[in-house]
């Protein structure tokens, strides 16, 4: 059971404007709520202080688990995952392909949308459906 007081997760969700701190997804649009992610895992000490919590979707918190980096295949060093809380989501990564896929435009971006496979084929076929609709992306 999770000890973030329910204040603090209504905070995170909403500053985050109802959208995945990674990979922009609307809970609205999926009709799922987001869940809280430890940007450091606790299992690696990380702590449920605002600064390390992000909104994320259930099919980015799942897949990130409990890692922080990978292998960036421009530069095959390994580097940190996206940091929605001291990062900018924009300077990280832009949207290709008439919005319906993201590409890391950093070696955090890219390990990121690997990691979390932001591009999952299942995504990828409902983002052209917003974007036909107008509803994506946000920005
Ligand atoms: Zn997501």
């Amino acid at each position: 059971m999770s000890s973030i007081p329910k204040s603090i997760r209504q905070q995170v969700i909403s500053e985050a404007e109802q959208r995945c701190e990674y990979c922009l997804t609307s809970s609205r649009l999926i009709g799922m709520p987001l869940v809280i992610d430890h940007i450091l895992p606790k299992s690696l000490g990380g702590s449920d202080e605002r600064e390390n919590l992000a909104a994320s979707c259930y099919r980015c918190n799942e897949f990130k688990g409990a890692r922080i980096q990978g292998i960036d295949p421009e530069t095959d060093e390994l580097t940190m995952f996206f940091n929605p809380r001291k990062q900018l989501w924009i300077e990280h990564f832009a949207w290709i392909n008439g919005a319906t896929q993201v590409i890391g435009v950093t070696a955090a971006g890219r390990v990121t949308v690997i990691a979390l496979r932001i591009n999952n084929e299942y995504i990828v076929a409902t983002r052209s459906i917003w974007v036909a609709r107008g509803w994506h992306p946000p920005y």
